[in-house]
């Protein structure tokens, strides 16, 4: 996705303090017996992985979502007989004592949502291809057609409105990077921007029909852009003062520790500025196992008690990302600022020991227990750099509360950990002088996320591009990786952030692991592969989860690649944003094979997919054998 720059009509704030964030106003949309928005509680969903036309299995999927406290269940109605379907689903969950509201899942069939809306709470449809269509050789337009192509979609969603108005049946317009229509393509290009001006167009259609029972959602894989879109949507909404709530969730985030990391970011990021009504967690798992992902973020991105940090002025642009310039620092073998990547660190290595060859660690030794530096090459090396303050500065506290190490006998870099905001303005001046400096903040208060912007804005405001480290700690649970990723990710998508360091009960390889999985899931460093898996859905043709567990066996030793692994031709393709390689269900058990956005192989038989995928890398020249497998060269 292009990362241009909104115009200036696009300039308000999306948010009224970013360094006290507070929920953002919005109507209450009735959705059955239950409200999104508003002030009612964010609301937790998910979706159905079964073939809707199996009733029985949509129903008793349905049921255990519900027990397992899905607040609203979603369900897909690729075709009108699916939609005709949720008649006697929604008559067999209630009859089985479930209230839970539904929602059908609509794509490209009009005449599908024109029939779910009978039978549910709740209709979703993708402005990208309600009405307009998205094909493999874009269509060109003329201003004329791009405004003819907006009465067509008034002619198509019209009708829908309508309807729900009279049944009381709340819509999603639910935009999705990768399914953009042409004529929006044509129009904005593969911006955010375009994400929100097709559910905009929407959006004008239900208020000429006088209807206000709106959510809108603006997803993508890349959570980057999740957080920048729904920015950008909120932004322009507030500025005309339509409050609608918004669905927040990272589409094919994946399985296991890297989709709740990917998930953490991007619907972590938004919630702790306040953004997202009801949220869907959409994992490569069974439906079930979202449940409890999605009400830990809520929890732990609770705004209520949160600390106000003084706000500053802020020179950044919150719809696109940009890193903060800072200029190359050199600690020993690692270089930080500039272009380079974002490093990574730890505390003490303790006890633990790195297997031979290891080569994702980088170690920066901390004013704690610092090795002495003539060992540190020997322990460490490739990978070792010294940072900050060795040990024979001894750390003291300053009087305005700056914790500093002695002021003699420098090293060529100090970190400067600050431990509350408000101690910056009583800096002494003479720290100024010293060279080399990096900027942190000290470990406290239950806002971390303005307390760096605030040290990032005082930062500009000084004229000083000096070196962030983003500083924070996991107890080595689920949840305090997901709640770090949230915290994190909301800086590293703000540009905030040369290196991140992470301590806590882990252990430092663990830690150091962790600290590049979450650079990985913000979008801005890539240490593994990157697995792009739709979540499956009625339409799903192949068994994801095994399928993506095949298909990482093979792959996990490679780096810089990403591979996109979806269940259907009609949105995968779309939807897998700018995937390297992907792996699509194009028929009931065959698989086709894409290089970026060109299908290049159809039809391949499930069973030998796999290995298609794997000789279609190596065709690339992208492919080398993992490291056990390797011959050596002998010497
Ligand atoms: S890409 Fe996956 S989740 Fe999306 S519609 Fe197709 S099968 Fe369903």
């Amino acid at each position: 996705m292009a990362t241009s720059t909104p115009d200036s009509a696009f300039r308000f704030p999306y948010m009224a303090d970013r360094f006290a964030p507070a929920r953002r106003k919005t109507l209450k949309v009735r959705v059955g017996n239950r409200y999104i928005g508003g002030d009612t509680p964010i609301l937790v969903q998910s979706m159905t992985t079964t073939n809707t036309k199996d009733v029985d299995a949509t129903v008793f999927q349905t049921l255990e979502l519900a027990k397992a406290g899905c607040e609203l269940v979603r369900i897909t109605a690729p075709t009108q007989k699916d939609a005709e379907c949720l008649k006697e689903i929604a008559a067999k969950v209630r009859a089985a004592g479930c209230d839970v509201p539904l929602s059908a899942d609509i794509h490209f069939q009009p005449r599908a949502a024109m029939e779910a809306v009978k039978w549910v709470e709740k209709v979703r449809v993708n402005p990208g291809n309600f009405v307009d269509s998205k094909s493999p050789t874009p269509r060109e337009y003329d201003e004329a057609g791009f405004i003819s192509g907006q009465q067509k979609v008034y002619d198509a969603f019209a009708p829908l409105v309508r309807i729900a108005k009279d049944r009381g049946v709340c819509l999603r317009i639910g935009t999705n990077h990768g399914s953009l229509s042409d004529r929006m393509m044509w129009k904005y290009g593969d911006t955010i921007e375009g994400m929100v001006e097709s559910a905009l167009e929407y959006l004008r259609v239900c208020e000429a029909e006088n209807f206000d029972q709106i959510v809108f959602s603006m997803k993508s894989s890349n959570p980057r852009v999740v957080v920048q879109a729904y920015r950008l949507l909120a932004a322009r909404l507030d500025k005309e003062h339509k409050p609608y709530p918004f669905h927040v969730g990272v589409t094919e985030a994946g399985d296991g520790e890297d989709g709740r990391l990917k998930s953490s970011v991007g619907i972590g990021a938004l919630l702790l500025d306040g953004i997202g009504d009801t949220i869907r967690v959409s994992l490569t798992e069974d439906p079930e196992h979202e449940i409890p992902v999605a009400k830990a973020l809520v929890r732990l991105c609770d705004l209520r008690g949160m600390e106000r940090v003084p706000a500053l002025p802020e020179a950044l642009d919150h719809y696109a990302f940009h890193r903060r310039e800072v200029p190359v620092a050199h600690l020993g073998a690692l270089a930080v600022g500039g272009r380079e990547k974002i490093a990574v660190g730890t505390a003490d290595p303790g006890s633990e020991t790195l297997p031979k060859g290891e080569r994702r660690i980088e170690w920066i030794g901390t004013r704690e227990n610092h090795p002495p530096r003539e060992q540190v090459p020997t322990m460490w090396e490739p990978h070792a750099v010294e940072f900050a303050i060795p040990p024979r500065h001894p750390v003291t506290a300053l009087p305005s509360g700056l914790l500093l190490g002695g002021l003699s006998d420098l090293p060529a870099h100090l970190e400067v950990m600050v431990e509350d905001p408000a101690h910056l303005d009583r800096l002494p001046a003479d720290v100024f002088k010293l060279p080399g400096l990096f900027w942190s903040m000290a470990p406290g208060g239950n806002n971390p996320v303005a307390r760096y912007r605030h040290l990032a804005a005082w930062l500009a405001a000084k004229g000083r591009p000096d070196p962030i480290v983003l500083r924070g700690q996991s107890d080595g649970s689920a949840e305090g990786n997901m709640l770090l990723a949230a915290r994190f990710g909301s800086l590293l998508v703000d540009g905030i952030g040369d290196l991140v360091r992470v301590d806590g009960a882990l252990g430092p390889r663990a830690c150091m692991h962790l600290g590049y999985d979450i650079l990985q899931a913000a979008g801005v460093r890539r240490t593994k592969p990157e697995y792009v898996a739709c979540p499956s859905c009625g339409r799903t043709l192949f068994d994801l989860q095994t399928t993506t567990q095949k298909i990482r066996a093979r792959t996990a030793h490679l780096k810089n690649i990403s591979i996109a692994i979806m269940g259907c031709i009609v949105n995968g393709p779309g939807e897998m944003a700018d995937a390297d390689f992907g792996y699509v269900g194009g028929a009931p058990s065959k698989v086709n094979l894409y290089v970026g956005r060109d299908c290049v192989k159809k039809n391949i038989p499930e069973e030998e997919a796999p290995e298609a995928l794997v000789a279609l890398i190596k065709e690339h020249g992208r492919w080398n054998e993992p490291a056990d497998t390797q011959v050596s060269s002998g010497a």
